[in-house]
């Protein structure tokens, strides 16, 4: 049998609401801020941790791989799409529960909506996030972070899932988080973690949140399809900074633009390919080599690409 039959009768066996949610063939262009992108395969959403361990099992059993897409704010998905299933954490695997300055966060929740609910409540040290468009599996797989902070730095545990189903907590130090990277991507799946924030007033907090917000909207294009920062700050420097003294702001490989408001997005500013995006990063680090001896790393994810 075809894994695609097996997964669908798995899934309608399961009878639950999960089955609705699967589809066949689904753009992913649709679940990228790039709004780049083929298509999966397969793609389905999973709103328990039973209905995930049963992925898990599916993608060890019948050797298919598992993509799992926050936001898709920091993804660049190839113009051939994925051969495998694109998997979205909904429902419990996107709670918030708290219980003093002590946040339960499921992986599936929206990283602006944990910043607002937390200023809200007179809890800081998530205030950078409102401006990150991600979730926060996609926030602590990357460790996110804007002015200063990163999502790491308020996390004590992380639970993550391993794809023969089970569940696994990782303490602070064994996630392993660095300048936007972490060690949780050798894992299945991350399901969530615990924050430890600080009491404070709500007022202060959210005008502290609205002003890093504010900030951002001036210093960073918003109104263009993109995925963040294309290219990690090298130490000491900013790649914006060394895009914009080579030259590189407003560069354009076909419908892929180097933005001219921060050099270190690039824009989806007309029907911008997977290839054109890739182009115009090779183009950037041979430019910006050759004019500052320094060579850029891209910090967005690649998905469905051979290397
Ligand atoms: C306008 C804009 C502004 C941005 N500003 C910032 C910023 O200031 N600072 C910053 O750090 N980033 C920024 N980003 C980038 C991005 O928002 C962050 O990296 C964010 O944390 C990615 O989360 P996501 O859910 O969108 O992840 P995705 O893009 O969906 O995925 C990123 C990677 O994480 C993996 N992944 C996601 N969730 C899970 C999970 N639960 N388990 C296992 N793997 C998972 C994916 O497979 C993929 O490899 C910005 C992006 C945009 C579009």
């Amino acid at each position: 049998m075809d894994w695609k039959d097996a997964l669908l009768n798995i899934v309608k066996d399961s009878g639950n609401a999960q089955a609705k949610t699967l589809r066949f063939g689904e753009p992913l262009s649709k679940h990228t801020y790039f709004g780049i992108g083929g298509k999966a395969t397969a793609y389905i959403e999973v709103s328990t941790v039973a209905e995930l361990a049963a992925v898990a099992r599916f993608h060890r059993q019948w050797d298919v791989p598992v993509a799992i897409i926050g936001r898709g704010s920091n993804l660049l998905v190839s113009d051939t799409g994925f051969n495998g299933i694109g998997v979205r954490l909904v429902g419990e695997l996107a709670k918030l529960e708290v219980d003093g300055n002590i946040v339960s966060v499921g992986a599936g929740l929206s990283l602006p909506r944990l910043s607002k609910v937390m200023s809200r409540q007179g809890l800081s040290g998530v205030e950078f996030a409102l401006g990150i468009p991600g979730s926060v599996g996609g926030a602590l797989i990357m460790n996110a972070g804007a002015w200063g902070s990163s999502f790491g730095d308020v996390v004590t545990d992380v639970t993550v899932m391993n794809d023969t189903g089970e569940l696994l907590t990782l303490t602070h130090t064994e996630a392993k988080f660095e300048y936007r990277r972490s060690g949780l991507d050798a894992y299945f799946c991350v399901i969530g973690a615990t924050l430890k924030l600080e009491s404070g007033d709500a007022d202060a907090i959210t005008a502290r949140m609205q002003t890093f917000y504010k900030q951002k909207v001036e210093t960073q294009p918003f109104a263009e399809e993109n995925a963040g920062c294309m290219f990690k700050n090298p130490l000491g420097d900013s790649a914006g900074r060394l895009i914009d003294i080579s030259g590189l702001k407003g560069h354009r490989i076909g419908g892929a633009e180097v933005s001219t408001v921060h050099g270190n997005f690039i824009l989806n500013i007309d029907n911008a390919t997977a290839s054109d995006v890739l182009d115009l990063v090779a183009y950037i680090q041979e430019q910006v080599r050759e004019k500052t001896g320094i060579s850029l790393q891209t910090e967005v994810k690649r998905l469905g690409f051979d290397d």
